[in-house]
């Protein structure tokens, strides 16, 4: 058991969501007792999986191609989710490789030793060509199927509209998701407008699911109904429902009534077998709510729920100023999510705009990289296919590119470039902050808001304010 390989990162959970790409966190980035349980119980799982399961006669520990499906898993051993599992895939990297697991769901990271050491029926996928400052394809793609939404919620990133301005055909998307299957996608993230209004949305979500992509979705509840649920279930990975508040603290965020809607939606998955989250975008208006917020999500069942930070983009461009937290509150995010876990049993998640808020309580950046907490990930290993049809970094970015085929996008767009080498040679104070190559200089749509460039180090961050002093 010792000589077999420990994963170099260990990423858990899905990414339903837009920037949903960080690592749960939460306990496990306090204490290097937990965190290490994490890593030594993939790391168990992965020792199971090239031992193969009892009576396999196939090879195992042989090395591994780069062509051919994945096979089954198999085995006659006591059943363990693992091995019901369906078999993890193999991407190349130049590190080495990532292994991607369905469920439960992660990506581990492998040194080329690790790759080395599985069964010759581990591979899949493509990914021959180093992208420099970013992984060969992304990990994940977040596909904005419509900008129609029935409500326009104060600060929606993309100024949605009742009237779709764009919304593209379901030959169209299933090209992208053939595109990104053949690129070596993992997951593939539907958001709008509100996506679940399209009632193709579960046909798209089969065809990903035909290409070996795991479709997951984020949806306000429109289109959550009891007849769709057994469905939704079924195909997604997972589904987030928007839910910034109870009553009250939901109007102040969003402009509208929609907290029963959420609710109703999360019963109605849940009630369907669905893998349920929740997302909430934490601002100046529901900060102090969030202790009533977590107590409800307790009593409905809801393990895992994602902390977005207000991105200043769309409509939310012009109402930042009176959401956005005061840096003690944004200080105050990271002790109240572990006090919420402990009291309610909650898993809180961070979205990749928050690591800087993070950053500023936690003295562990090397663990943090272990359990592949992420910053700005925008084309280094995301990146976001908008209603329109262009290739934008992440949905909050206002910088877009012209239409191109995913693989060729990925390497060349010059806006990809640019913020990959803008994280690889990041100026004061990022240069010498010990979380810089996790964090990646923080959230450039804030920077972009509030310095005018989109390149300069996130001025909401405590280590670059105190610098600007
Ligand atoms: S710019 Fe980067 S940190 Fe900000 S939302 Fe996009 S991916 Fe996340
Ligand atoms: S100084 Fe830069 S790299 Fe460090 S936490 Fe702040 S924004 Fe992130």
């Amino acid at each position: 058991m010792t000589d077999l390989p420990v994963p170099l990162r260990v990423r858990r959970g899905r990414s339903p969501n837009c920037s949903a790409v960080g690592s749960v966190v939460g306990l496990a980035l306090v204490s290097a007792v937990v965190g290490a349980a994490i890593v030594n119980a993939f790391a168990d799982r992965l020792a199971r999986w090239i031992a193969g399961p009892p009576g396999d006669a196939s090879p195992s520990g042989g090395g591994s191609s780069t062509e051919g499906g994945p096979s089954s898993a198999g085995g006659s051993g006591p059943p363990t989710v693992e091995d019901q599992d369906a078999p993890p895939r193999l991407r190349r990297e130049a590190f080495g490789g990532i292994l991607a697991w369905a469920d439960p769901p992660a990506l581990l990271h492998l040194d080329h030793a690790g790759v080395a050491a599985l069964p010759a029926s581990t591979p899949w996928g493509p990914g021959n060509v180093d992208v420099p400052g970013a992984l060969r394809a992304p990990t994940e793609v977040h596909v904005s199927v419509t900008d129609r939404c029935p409500v326009a919620c104060t600060g929606c990133y993309l100024e949605a509209s009742p009237e779709a301005r764009e919304e593209p055909s379901l030959a169209v998307l299933r090209d992208q998701l053939d595109q990104s299957a053949a690129a070596g996608v993992f997951e593939v993230a539907f958001g709008g407008g509100e996506a679940a209004l399209r009632e193709d949305l579960l046909d798209l979500a089969e065809h990903a699911r035909a290409r070996g992509l795991v479709p997951n979705l984020t949806t306000s509840g429109f289109g959550v109904t009891p007849e769709r649920a057994p469905r939704m279930a079924a195909l997604f990975g997972q589904v987030n429902v928007s839910l910034d508040g109870l009553p009250g603290a939901y109007e102040a965020v969003r402009g509208w009534s929609g907290a029963a809607r959420g609710f109703e939606a999360l019963r109605v998955l849940r009630d369907a077998g669905a893998a349920v989250g929740v997302n909430t975008v934490v601002t100046s208006q529901n900060l102090r709510h969030l202790p009533a917020l977590a107590a409800a999500l307790a009593d409905l069942g809801v393990v895992e729920w994602q902390w977005l930070r207000f991105k200043p983009s769309g409509r939310g461009a012009d109402t930042y100023e009176r959401f956005v937290l005061a840096p003690d509150d944004a200080s105050s995010l990271w002790p109240l999510a572990l006090d919420l876990e402990a009291r309610h049993g909650l898993t809180i998640r961070f979205d990749c705009a928050m690591v800087p808020f993070i950053a500023e309580h936690v003295d562990a950046p090397s663990l943090a990289r272990t359990l592949d907490v992420s910053g700005c990930v925008a084309g280094e290993r995301l990146i976001t296919r908008s209603a329109a049809g262009r290739w934008k970094p992440c949905s909050f970015a206002a910088e877009d590119s012209d239409d191109a085929p995913l693989a060729e996008a990925w390497r060349q767009d010059p806006t990809l470039r640019a913020w990959r080498a803008f994280a690889d040679a990041l100026p004061a104070p990022c240069s010498t902050c010990p979380w810089a190559d996790v964090c990646r200089g923080g959230c450039r749509v804030v920077s972009r808001h509030v310095t005018g460039e989109s390149l300069r180090p996130d001025p909401e961050c405590a280590r670059v304010r105190e610098h600007r002093q």
